[in-house]
This record gives structure tokens, sequence and C-alpha cells, in this order.
């Protein structure tokens, strides 16, 4: 059965093309019900940040991108579960000794001595010859005994895999196909640093063998490494997993996305406000597209349609002005409760409301985002959407309203408006809409000449959503005392 693995460094936020290569892991084995596994590598202890897998760990858990095996959060603290762990590369520091020693038996790897200074020597002439960089093999023939006396003597060392000389290396690639690398082009990798700790490639390699994992679905950049761990593979005696190298995520000028250009982290559109939906459905359609042509897909479709013959060649361009457009659509139709929910922390924030407020006045709030909800494109953008509702006055805004208040009968409309106002039974959309009808029987007022006097009074805007709503939101005191404001 399928068994995949996400298997994250924790270096710090989680890269948009992250969330994506999880997300392909967890629909793959969605769609066939295998298992999806989160692994943390580790192996690189100079990157580590400080609490890098509880925040990789709760971004996984908004986006429902949820593991069957890996590592958890139970009562605050970090536990295994499943039965192929333990799922933290540093754990298992046992396990890769024990196969190091092997192939080192073998003669598949060799202990090499080599100073950083003669490397960076060997590396800067390749580099004036026009050549790759590469370890020139200079331990490769060491005796058992010089190696025996380097090691007795202290010298520091690194492990290294032992390539052939000019053999094929190949291997199968679910989204590129065939792929052939000459040995000759690929470096003797160092597999266990002189710390004692495994590089990736080693870790990799030994855990996706022992996690009995069926397809390696990762970002394009390890395609160059692979070769090195389909010959590792081949020494070890294991089956190879099926590759699945994703396409890179560009930005809109078709470079790499990187930090730079604004927002790339999964983090960053958390606190901005993202739905989790949409940003999983948007993340969804880079690099592969469904069969029929549609766009919005929720996670259940996406375990129904995810086939991995769909995963396209070039790369998939990240276009916030699409997510927005997208994340705006599940704002659209998002339950107002919810909605209304997830604006709450940000008019906190802006001080519009307090926390108690926040539970008092639920249905007033939600009257309130329902007025602006549509016209969001992530849920910070409600803060300044609903300042007219928090301000006392309402200002003409620009010169556009300015001018509708300066015409002639402007004065007489809101008159009578003011007059209906205080008379009316209560303000909700309904009373409004009477109130306006009778105002354009008696005055002759409508339209247009009708509405926007009235909302650049109430507003103080001269475009802007529902007035029946705006106005049951406002309530009487608030309008009467804008009205009065503009008249006086
Ligand atoms: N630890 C690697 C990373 O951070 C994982 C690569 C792989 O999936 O093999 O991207």
């Amino acid at each position: 059965s399928v068994r995949v693995r996400f298997a994250p460094s924790p270096t710090g936020f989680v890269h948009i093309g992250s969330l994506r290569t999880a997300l392909y892991n967890y629909l793959l084995a969605k769609k066939h019900g295998g298992k999806y596994v989160l692994r943390i590598e580790d192996t690189d202890q100079s990157r580590l940040v400080e609490g890098a897998i509880e925040n990789l760990l709760s971004s996984m858990d908004w986006a429902s991108i949820n593991h069957d095996e890996g590592i958890a959060i139970r009562d605050g603290e970090l536990v295994e579960k499943g039965e192929y762990g333990p799922y933290i590369q540093s754990h298992r520091l046992e396990i890769y000794k024990k196969y190091i020693q092997g192939l080192l038996d073998s003669g598949d790897a060799y202990p090499c001595f080599c100073s950083k200074e003669r490397l960076e020597e060997i590396r800067e002439k390749q580099k004036s010859l026009g050549l790759t960089a590469k370890y020139d093999g200079h331990c490769k023939s060491l005796t058992k005994n010089e190696i025996q006396e380097k090691i007795q003597a202290g010298e520091p060392y690194v492990i290294r895999l032992k390539l052939p000389v000019n053999k094929n290396i190949e291997f199968d690639d679910a989204v590129r196909g065939k792929v052939v690398v000459n040995s000759d082009e690929v470096d003797d990798q160092v597999l266990i640093k002189s710390d004692g700790f495994p590089t990736y490639h080693f870790a990799v390699v030994v855990d996706d063998y022992l996690m009995k994992i069926t397809h390696v679905i990762r970002g394009e950049e390890w395609l160059p490494s692979t070769p090195k761990h389909v010959y590792l593979y081949e020494v070890l005696g294991w089956k190879v997993p099926q590759f699945v190298h994703l396409p890179n995520i560009l930005n809109t000028e078709k470079k790499k996305l990187s930090k730079r250009q604004g927002d790339v982290a999964v983090e960053d559109f958390m606190k901005k406000g993202y739905l989790p939906e949409a940003l999983v459905n948007y993340v969804a359609l880079i690099g592969w597209s469904p069969e029929e042509n549609k766009e919005i897909f929720s996670m259940k479709e996406l375990e129904e349609k995810f086939s991995l013959d769909r995963v396209s060649k070039s790369g998939g361009v990240f276009d916030v002005n699409k997510l927005n457009w997208m994340n705006n659509h599940y704002i659209k139709e998002g339950a107002i409760e919810r909605i209304t929910d997830l604006a709450i922390p940000y008019l906190i924030e802006a001080a519009y409301i307090t926390e108690t407020e926040a539970g008092e006045k639920h249905e007033w709030l939600q009257d309130m985002v329902s007025v602006v909800k549509d016209s969001i494109d992530y849920m910070q953008q409600i803060v300044e959407k609903v300042d007219i509702f928090f301000k006392k006055d309402a200002k003409p805004e620009d010169e556009e309203a300015e001018e509708i208040l300066k015409q002639d009968y402007v004065g007489e409309l809101l008159q009578a408006f003011r007059e209906k106002l205080e008379t009316a039974e209560a303000i909700d959309q309904e009373n409004v809409k009477k109130i306006f009808k009778e105002i354009q029987k008696e005055k002759g007022i409508k339209g247009p000449n009708l509405f926007k006097p009235i909302r650049v009074a109430i507003t103080g805007k001269a475009h802007g959503p529902d007035l029946p709503l705006i106005m049951k939101v406002l309530g009487r005191q608030n309008l009467l005392y804008r009205i009065e404001y503009v008249i006086s």
C-alpha cells in the first residue's frame, strides 16, 4: 500500500512550497487509502530554530493536512505516533551508525580526513578550470592501517560514499520520466559528518527504507541529489521508491519564489487572515491540474481527484492576486458566524472592540461583518473596511464625496431623512427601505440622487456596500448624529 512522507527540516517558517509538498503527499495517501508520515529532518544541527517543530505542526493542523504517523504534541509534549519511529532523525543516530558500518565493511564508503582548507583548494582549482566542484578522491585509497593510525591520532574525519567510476545511474521519476546520470558527474557524498551526525543524503535513504516509503514526493531542488540516493539504495540492496519531483514554484516574474518578494510563509497568510481551505485549494493548483475545468475544490474533492500524472513538469506560478480572488470567494461563501469569529481578533487588535464586547455584541458584529465581507480578500482588511462603524462622525473623505453634499437639494433631503429616522419604529432594513420610498414619493428625489447624499452623510464615502444594512448596523443614534453634523 502507498506510504508517503513529508520530511521538513525545522529551520523556521513553512514555505508555501513546503505546504504544497506536504499537501501532495497527503493527497496521494488519501487517494489510495495509504499512510502519510511526517518526519523531522534535523541532522543539520546548526540550522535548527527554536520552536520550529511546534510551528510546523500548528501550520499543518491549521491547513488540515493531518498525518497518520510522525510526531505530535500531546499535553504540551512532543510525542511519537506510529510504529516506524522515532520520527525525528536526531533520535535515530544509532540506526545510522549501524548502516554506515555496513557500508564501511563492504567498501562502499570510506573515511575522509581532508581538511576544510584542502577541500577549499580543490574547489578553487576546479572552478578556475571551469569544472564543477567535486571531491578528488584523495582519501579513497588509504589503507586500513593508515586509516587506523589517523583515527587513533584523533584526526577528525567524515565518511563518504564511494561511487564507482563511469557508471550510469538510472531512475524513474513520475514527473520527468527516466533520468540517467553518470557517476563521474556525481560527488562522493559525505554520509557522516565529523560530528558523527549523518547528512541528509544518508539519513533520508535509511529512513525512507525503514519507514517503508513507496513514493518520495519532494521539491525539484532535490533532483540532482537523487542519483546519490539511488546508488545508496543499490549498494544497500534495497528497492528504490518511486520518485516524484515537483516543479518549482515561481513568482509572477517566473523567478524562484523567495522571501524577499513578500509573503511566502504559511504563517504570513495565517496572520493576514487567509482561510486555510482557500490557501490549500490555491496551492493544490500550482503544479497540478484537475481534469475538469474548475478551480474551487474542497479538501475532500482534492483527495478524490489528485493524481500524479497531472503534475506538471514546468514551474507553477504563485500569483497572490489569484489567491486573493480565491480567498475572497471562500469568505463570501463562508458561514457568517465563522467569518465573524475570524474577524474578531482583528477588530480587537484595532481597538474597535474589547474581548467582552466581542461576546456581548456578536449579533451586531455579524451584521457589520456581512456588510463588508464580500469586499475583502483576507480578514485583516476588515479593519479599514469597518472604520465607518467606529468613528463618531463621517466627514466626506474625498472631493467626490464633498461635491455630492454641495448640491442644493441635499439639505432638504437630509432634513426629511432625519425626521423619518426619528419616528421610525426601528432601524432595520425593512424600515429603511420604507423611508426611502416615502422620501421618493414626497420629495420626488430618487435613485442615486437619493442614495448618494445619504451615503456620504452617514459614511463619508461616495461608494460602498448596501445602505439599509449599513444603517441597521449604525443604529439610530449614530445616524442622527451624522446627519446633524452635515446639516448644521
Ligand atoms: N529535509 C528535506 C527538506 O527540508 C526533505 C527533502 C526530501 O523530502 O527528501 O526539504
